[in-house]
């Protein structure tokens, strides 16, 4: 073990199984370790570096803001966080925005727009939110009870009630848990990333959005993990022609630092008024400016890059020796494959290719702008470890 691994295990808490690797630089899709190995990174710190490592564009952004003006909480107004949710607004159709500093924090607030809003407009009992079984939503202990995976759920009793689980892909259940609860929303992942990177289906998700209207709940996107780009459009509910009320995201917005935004539109807009929510470090200047760096950078032309990507990763591991299926969307694939998920990660690490899992597949989360060169070789160096 170095020595480096030896101090974090001393004193940081034994919350991650980390990989035995000390990483102590990166620029774009190469990670580099301390005896200076290269690494092509198809993880992106989980979907967070969506231009790669220490990108030029972003980093100028970020640091001539924390040259200029770092933090001020939000009892002042500043230009980034201004600037950014009306980048965000213009491109999605939504109203308002909440800034938070993580995936569950903008989940947080999502649920709490939608109880405010159930109380407005069905009666206080209307408390109940509805989200999909395999779903993840954060760790806290509000969005752990709505992600709808037992083995979350059994750490940490009680978590908060008013959470309803559904089987994605059933409208029938849907429709049931609906009459026999009293709802105010649906949360759900159009993509679920950490469930096993399983897609749902433009039929359930058309479904979802009549059943919402029919018995007047909010539909709220959780596009943490899928949105920026990910999903080769600015957010993967775009490519369902759905219209949520509430839109999440976290992950990939920063391009590496922490910051969450909970969007609202037409219906909930104005269910946030002062001081029903807030925090010290929401929309953080630094973190506003890196957002706006990142998000006015994902064009068409981008966008399309991504999905051009995707169809090569797709035609090169379909049918594959050793791959039983590939799934996602964009460049959020899952790779089921014969050998432990885990066995081929590892292979591949020891190769120069850091992959990830999600339940028991592999999972590859690459920059949206990664090199050709750098996804040819890092596919090809899987193939080989999934046909092992
Ligand atoms: C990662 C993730 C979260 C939690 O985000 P954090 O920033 O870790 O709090 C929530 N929802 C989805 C879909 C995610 O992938």
């Amino acid at each position: 073990m170095s020595k480096l691994q030896t101090k974090d295990q001393t004193y940081i808490a034994a919350t991650y199984a980390r990989f035995p690797l000390d990483l102590v630089r990166g620029k774009g899709s190469y990670l580099y370790d301390a005896d200076g190995k290269a690494y092509i990174d198809l993880g992106t710190g989980i979907g967070v570096n969506a231009f790669g490592l220490c990108d030029d564009v972003w980093q100028a952004a970020v640091a001539s803001q924390a040259a200029t003006l770092a933090h001020t909480s939000n009892l002042y107004y500043t230009e980034p966080c201004a600037d950014l949710a009306e980048l965000l607004c213009n491109r999605t159709g939504m109203q308002k925005v909440f800034f938070a500093n993580s995936g569950a924090e903008a989940n947080e607030c999502a649920i709490k727009v939608a109880r405010k809003w159930g109380a407005r407009e069905k009666g206080a009992e209307y408390a109940t939110i509805v989200t999909l079984e395999q779903s993840f939503h954060g760790r806290t202990l509000t969005t752990l009870a709505a992600t709808g995976q037992d083995a979350f759920h059994a750490l940490y009793q009680p978590l908060t009630p008013g959470f309803v689980h559904v089987k994605a892909g059933d409208v029938e259940g849907l429709e049931a848990a609906l009459q026999a609860n009293k709802v105010c929303a649906i949360l759900l992942e159009v993509v679920q990333g950490e469930g096993g990177v399983i897609a749902l289906s433009a039929d359930y998700l058309a479904a979802v959005e009549r059943l919402a209207k029919a018995y007047n709940i909010l539909v709220m996107v959780d596009e943490v993990q899928t949105g920026n780009g990910r999903c080769g459009t600015l957010y993967a509910y775009m490519q369902y022609g759905l219209t949520p009320d509430v839109v999440t995201t976290a992950k990939g917005l920063g391009g590496g630092l922490p910051i969450g935004a909970c969007m609202m539109g037409a219906r909930c807009a104005d269910v946030l008024d002062a001081g029903s929510h807030g925090s010290t470090f929401g929309g953080n200047p630094i973190c506003a400016a890196g957002a706006i760096s990142i998000l006015s950078r994902i064009d068409e032309a981008l966008l399309a890059e991504v999905r051009r990507k995707s169809d090569y990763i797709f035609t090169e591991l379909s049918g594959a020796p050793g791959v039983r299926s590939v799934s996602g969307l964009g460049l959020m694939v899952g790779i089921e494959t014969d050998r432990p998920a885990k066995e081929v990660v590892a292979d591949c690490m020891a190769e120069g290719v850091l992959c990830l899992t999600a339940k028991t597949k592999v999972r590859l989360l690459p920059a949206l702008n990664i090199p050709d060169d750098a996804l040819q070789t890092a596919i090809a160096i899987i193939k080989k470890h999934c046909a092992n």
